[in-house]
């Protein structure tokens, strides 16, 4: 069982209302079995919604209270993130997957690289950072493993 970002296999889950299909994520799940998941709509966020950042460091400092997330407008979306985050972890635990196929570049999926500001950094999301803590193997969809 592999679990994957639900925008990966074209689920419109993506905050402006669309998703990311990624041919290769498509073809490598061909005939396996996983469960697509999106933790910023477990987490209770709307589609479309406004885009959201880790304020500072990444998904560890989330978990551990040492920072937030915060939407576009400047709400504090950080409980949103975690009970989503939560929520997909339980998800990923009860089916019995050991592997992730996420996006990157996000909040929530990132596995190397996360936003701050306008500025592409080296971080993981928070969804990423509860799965790493449980010994799940997290790649990116271009199957790149978590090198934070
Ligand atoms: S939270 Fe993850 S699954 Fe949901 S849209 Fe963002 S990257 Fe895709």
């Amino acid at each position: 069982m592999i679990v994957v970002s639900a925008c990966l296999v074209g689920v419109n889950c993506r905050y402006d209302g669309g998703n990311q299909s990624n041919a290769r994520v498509r073809k490598l799940l061909k005939g396996k079995n996983f469960i697509p998941l999106c933790p910023e709509q477990l987490g209770g966020l709307p589609t479309p919604r406004s885009t959201s950042q880790i304020t500072r460091g990444s998904g560890s400092e989330i978990i551990s209270r040492r920072s937030r997330v915060i939407s576009f407008e400047g709400k504090d979306v950080t409980r949103q993130f975690l009970k989503g985050a939560r929520e997909a972890l339980k998800i990923t635990k009860l089916s019995g997957a050991t592997r992730a196929i996420l996006k990157d570049r996000s909040p929530a999926c990132g596995v190397n690289h996360i936003y701050q500001g306008k500025k592409l950094v080296k971080g993981i999301g928070v969804f990423t950072a509860f799965l790493l803590r449980e010994g799940i193997e997290v790649r990116d969809e271009s199957g790149i493993g978590c090198q934070v």
